[in-house]
């Protein structure tokens, strides 16, 4: 089924996502039994690849396959060139004063390790304390419990409401002199909450505590500014923003990443290197030994073109009115109920239906009409214990989704509860 879109810039909106979605490749093959295409609402995961950027990676190492920052001949120097070339398009593309301040990494959790680790390692003591909200993902609390734990560090938690918003203002009453970092995500990936990270970041350099913006969730749906939002470090990962797996950024300021010791030892993160001691390169390589992933920046790179030529406030209009869509008809179904209310949300929707399985549902809408959704606790098992489910189902949008794939995951959904009921 169609829907009819109301306003001329709707229906110039539906025929420029059937144009996008031929860049898609996944999109238009047939899949599973029924050979149908695949409704694809596991963008929260990771999100699929345009041919620009797989066309990337492919003529990377088709034509252009050499090591970076050490070869002397023509494709070594050529390939340091792009891929330096990738770091800057990558700092404007946040917003960065300088591509000396994007560290590349596999993704948000290594950035979040790294941070931990270096930062954390170097500035936490005995009864010192780390500040991350009750909604994060395990991304976002694990290395924080760990360098804690070695640290005799405390781990301290901002509540959040039964919406799945933060609390922000209890954030002042938990801050104490003893408080060395604050970290939280931009967007949840279990509830859609966007979080009032602006609010937090004021409040935390009011008493000079650096903050940490995981945007796994954020950077693929809206435009990022690290200078106007002013934040220390911010993360993302290349996979979940059109690009490939294996790669991610993290924006750190320049004051902190000059004063942070290396995350990992080896090649390309020395200055000089003897057997007494070594001393190590300027940030960013300090951060990163070894043979970077150099086809993958290219590829990330390529991603951000993309994105940014279908512009992110395109996108963000367009995934908050699939949102918008689909919210009310799920609420229409009996027995369902959405968790995860917030006022700002992001284009993603979890929820739970009475006495019925999330997976048996993924299982069966599957099946059904090759429709791809998440169940799970979400790598958020402390939020699952607070809304008291073991997992929901979650069905994350992107842009290349339609109105009439929400038709269709409805439909099936409510011939899927029949069959279970
Ligand atoms: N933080 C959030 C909010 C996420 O959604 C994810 C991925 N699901 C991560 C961190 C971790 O990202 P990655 O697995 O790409 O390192």
């Amino acid at each position: 089924m169609n829907i009819l879109l109301k306003t001329e810039a709707d229906q110039k909106m539906q025929l420029d996502i059937q144009k996008i979605r031929q860049d898609f490749p996944i999109l238009s093959q047939p899949f599973g039994e029924s050979q149908k295409p695949l409704i694809y609402f596991d963008n929260a995961a990771t999100s699929h690849k345009p041919k620009q950027v797989i066309d990337r990676i492919s003529n990377f190492y088709a034509c252009e396959n050499a090591t970076v920052r050490r070869g002397i001949y023509g494709i070594s120097a050529q390939a340091t060139l792009e891929f330096e070339k990738s770091r800057e398009r990558i700092a404007s593309f946040i917003g960065a004063s300088s591509s000396q301040e994007v560290v590349f990494v596999r993704g948000c959790t290594e950035a979040i390790n790294l941070v931990a680790r270096s930062y954390g390692g170097s500035n936490l003591g005995e009864g010192d304390e780390v500040i991350i909200s009750a909604l994060e993902h395990h991304a976002n609390i694990i290395p924080w419990q760990i360098i804690c734990g070695e640290k005799k560090a405390k781990l301290k938690i901002i509540p959040i409401n039964e919406a799945g918003e933060i609390q922000v203002d209890q954030l002042s009453e938990l801050i104490s002199p003893k408080t060395k970092i604050i970290s939280v995500s931009h967007v949840s990936n279990a509830l859609g909450s966007i979080n009032p990270i602006k609010e937090i970041i004021q409040i935390a350099h009011a008493h000079n505590i650096p903050v940490l913006i995981d945007g796994a969730q954020s950077a693929p749906h809206f435009k990022i500014d690290v200078q106007e939002l002013d934040c220390d470090f911010y993360t993302f990962s290349g996979h979940k923003i059109y690009g490939p797996t294996g790669i991610g950024v993290l924006y750190g300021k320049r004051k902190h990443l000059q004063a942070m010791p290396p995350f990992q030892g080896g090649g390309d993160m020395i200055d000089l290197v003897t057997f007494a001691q070594s001393t190590f390169a300027e940030p960013p390589h300090r951060f990163e030994a070894g043979t970077p992933a150099i086809a993958e920046v290219l590829g990330l790179s390529a991603a951000l073109d993309y994105v940014d030529s279908i512009g992110l406030d395109n996108i963000h209009d367009y995934e908050d009115q699939l949102l918008q869509y689909a919210t009310p008809k799920l609420q229409e179904i009996d027995g369902l109920k959405i968790i995860g209310t917030a006022k700002e949300k992001a284009s993603l929707i979890s929820f739970v239906i009475d006495s019925m399985h999330p997976s048996d549902l993924a299982t069966l809408l599957d099946h059904d009409s090759n429709v791809a959704v998440r169940a799970g606790h979400h790598c958020a098992q402390p939020l699952m214990q607070f809304y008291k489910v073991s997992s929901t189902l979650r069905a994350s949008f992107a842009f290349y989704n339609t109105f009439e794939e929400i038709d269709i995951f409805i439909e099936s959904l409510k011939r899927v509860i029949s069959m279970l009921r």
